[in-house]
């Protein structure tokens, strides 16, 4: 469905981009003069331009006149919050999906003022990331699930999927983005698993291998926001980092927070452990930001040292 809508925006651009060629074809035959400098204004993304693999996280600032009062923005259907950064711009974290179709798509940025929005267009660039496939042949009854626990792990996706469609206002996360766990990084993120010739969704985190017990730390400020031991993902926690942020800690042996409770990055969560299904001991550290399932360590990656510590 994702897909047939991409298709649908690229077909409108391009339509949009050869009508635009053609006007100018035929303006410029009857006016002999040179139209193209004041021509983009009907252009997307002439804006500027941001580039990015699947998964990646881009750091976008705008430049904002006056005094806006919400600067939005959008990206393949997704909303993004915008915050001030200096006086004249402001920030926002745009994920790359996974699986978001390689190719140009526009960032539209929305600056509400009360003399008149405006809006701000960039073209960013997505490119293909390669990922793992495994292929895997498991008895019948390891893979299917009884009634039950399909009837348990269905109304976990349930809640899981509401929590993570809230949306906090503030901005909660401050600085840097660090390591929850020190360890070997399997490369997991993305790979795609065949179990008996079935294609299984994408795994959307980054395995951690750790020994058993290790201390589990918060990736940055937040609210651990739900507490949970479910089928899957065992003994995890999800901590809301604001503007739509959260990261996920999973297959925990103990969870040392509760539901609510405000946490710093580099405090204790938890302990790594093997609880749901899993095959031993590791942390499986997951990010979603504003519904894009991104690679955790590309936030880690980025330059937010003493850009994001004034406002809050
Ligand atoms: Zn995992």
């Amino acid at each position: 469905m994702m897909i047939n809508g991409v298709d649908r925006i690229r077909a409108t651009k391009s339509r949009t981009d050869l009508v635009f060629i053609m006007a100018v074809v035929l303006l410029a035959s009857v006016f002999p003069v040179n139209l193209l400098p004041s021509a983009p204004h009907e252009l997307r993304g002439t804006d500027g331009q941001f580039s990015g693999k699947q998964g990646e996280v881009l750091l976008v600032k705008v430049p904002v006149g006056g005094h806006p009062t919400e600067v939005v923005g959008r990206f393949l259907g997704r909303q993004i919050p915008f915050f001030q950064d200096t006086v004249a711009t402001y920030m926002g974290l745009v994920g790359i999906d996974m699986q978001d179709a390689p190719g140009t798509h526009e960032l539209a940025v929305e600056v509400k003022d009360p003399a008149g929005p405006r809006l701000l267009s960039y073209n960013v660039l997505v490119m293909k990331e390669k990922y793992p496939v495994q292929h895997l042949t498991l008895p019948k009854e390891m893979v299917d699930l009884n009634e039950e626990n399909l009837v348990r792990v269905k109304s976990e996706q349930e809640r899981v999927r509401l929590v993570l469609d809230a949306v906090s206002r503030n901005r909660l996360w401050n600085g840097v983005f660090i390591e929850p766990v020190r360890g070997e990084v399997t490369g997991a993120f993305g790979r795609v698993r065949i179990i008996n010739g079935q294609p299984r969704g994408p795994h959307n985190g980054e395995d951690i291998d750790t020994p058993l017990g290790t201390e589990v730390v918060a990736m940055n400020d937040g609210i651990a926001r739900l507490t949970v031991d479910h089928f899957f993902s065992g003994k995890g926690v999800f901590v809301d980092h604001g503007l739509g942020l959260y990261s996920m800690y999973f297959h925990l042996s103990e969870i040392t927070v509760q539901d609510g409770e405000a946490i710093k990055r580099g405090q204790m969560i938890g302990k790594v452990g093997a609880s749901g299904r899993t095959t031993g001991p590791h942390l499986h550290w997951g990010v979603r930001l504003n519904g894009a399932r991104v690679n955790p360590f590309s936030l880690v990656k980025l330059p937010l040292d003493g850009t994001t510590t004034a406002a809050r």
